[in-house]
């Protein structure tokens, strides 16, 4: 069992899991591009009964695409989101794979690939799925 932990930019809010993930994704959503900036979206879905949050934190909750409800968390001094929660997986917290301190784990399965950038690849080993994972337990 490892431990790990993730934190904000400055600090402020902390994560540490004391369990590994089930299944790290990377998410290729507009709704994810939107969040960071960025091409796509990296998360680890560890078990909720291993996970410790500490610090301030708010939080701002949205509908996915899927119709499934994503809330994130987020530090309110340098706004880095650190974790999200989906009502899907009600038995795991999604730490944003960049928020980990190390190591950061790699993710296997990308969703949302309809909504990839052109110039986004993955290794041809990784699971895809055009929209979001089929079921929670996997
Ligand atoms: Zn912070
Ligand atoms: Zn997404």
């Amino acid at each position: 069992m490892a431990l790990s932990r993730a934190s904000c930019q400055c600090g402020a809010l902390t994560l540490e899991a004391s369990a590994d993930a089930d299944i790290c994704i990377a998410c290729n959503c507009s709704a994810c591009q939107k969040r960071t900036g960025s091409a796509f979206a990296t998360v680890a879905y560890i078990p909720k009964s291993a996970v410790s949050i500490n610090g301030e934190q708010m939080s701002w909750s949205r509908k996915a695409e899927s119709g499934r409800d994503v809330e994130n968390y987020f530090c309110p001094h340098c706004g880095t989101t650190v974790y999200w929660t989906l009502d899907f997986r009600p038995e795991h917290v999604g730490v944003l794979i960049g928020a980990f301190d190390s190591p950061r784990p790699d993710p296997s399965r990308v969703v949302w690939a309809k909504e990839k950038r052109p110039w986004v690849s993955f290794p041809a080993e990784f699971e895809s799925f055009p929209e979001g994972s089929p079921t929670p337990r996997q």
